[in-house]
């Protein structure tokens, strides 16, 4: 692909390997890119010579208005655009499910449908987690989740869905979205480096 166009700097430098203690072996490249919805990211990947180890890592280079954005969610709203930065947390409150960032998290684009199908599937891979000595009740909980995901979905239900980010480079591309400023108190109470999924509702 000719990335002539595309608006990007790139710059290697060569470190120590954190891993095998490799002298000057770890190559660093540390890129900046203009995306879409989520502004100048400097994409960071390392790769040690001697040993082969490699990682990568992504962060936000913009620092906007800390947000939130909360939209009553249905079937008409499967296609919104969402695009959560990987300092966002995503929250539907009827279901006492909660996204929060973690240190690998990564900013994405996607929509309604899309943030309820992760939502989905992270309910069922916790009762994949328990196995068979899941609790009834537990599991009860879980499917409970589960039918009112579809029943969104299908339209029977409506609910709100809240996108928060101390770094304001989130979205909910809907002109029915409410979008304002948290406080600072709010800003402080948010979570910025644990992945977690809240399940109170399923316990
Ligand atoms: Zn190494």
């Amino acid at each position: 692909m000719n990335e002539d166009n595309i608006d990007f700097t790139k710059e290697i430098m060569y470190s120590d390997c954190p891993v095998c203690g490799g002298v000057k072996t770890l190559e660093v490249t540390n890129r900046t890119d203009n995306i879409p919805y989520f502004g100048d990211m400097l994409e960071t990947a390392v790769s040690c010579k001697k040993c082969g180890y490699q990682s990568s890592d992504s962060i936000s280079l913009e620092h906007n208005d800390p947000i939130r954005y909360s939209l009553k969610i249905d079937n008409t709203k499967l296609n919104t655009r969402v695009a959560k930065s990987q300092t966002a947390t995503i929250t539907i409150p009827d279901l006492g499910l909660k996204v929060e960032p973690g240190p690998k998290s990564q900013g994405y684009v996607s929509n309604v449908e899309g943030i309820l199908n992760r939502f989905e599937s992270a309910v069922v891979r916790a009762i994949k987690l328990e196995g068979a000595d899941i609790e009834r009740d537990v599991n009860e909980k879980a499917l409970d989740i589960i039918e009112f995901i579809t029943k969104i979905k299908t339209g029977e239900y409506s609910t709100l869905l809240i996108l928060e980010d101390p770094f304001g480079n989130s979205l909910i591309d809907d002109d029915d979205a409410d979008k304002e400023l948290l406080t600072q108190e709010e800003v402080d109470k948010l979570q910025t480096g644990f992945t977690t999924i809240d399940q109170d509702e399923v316990e």
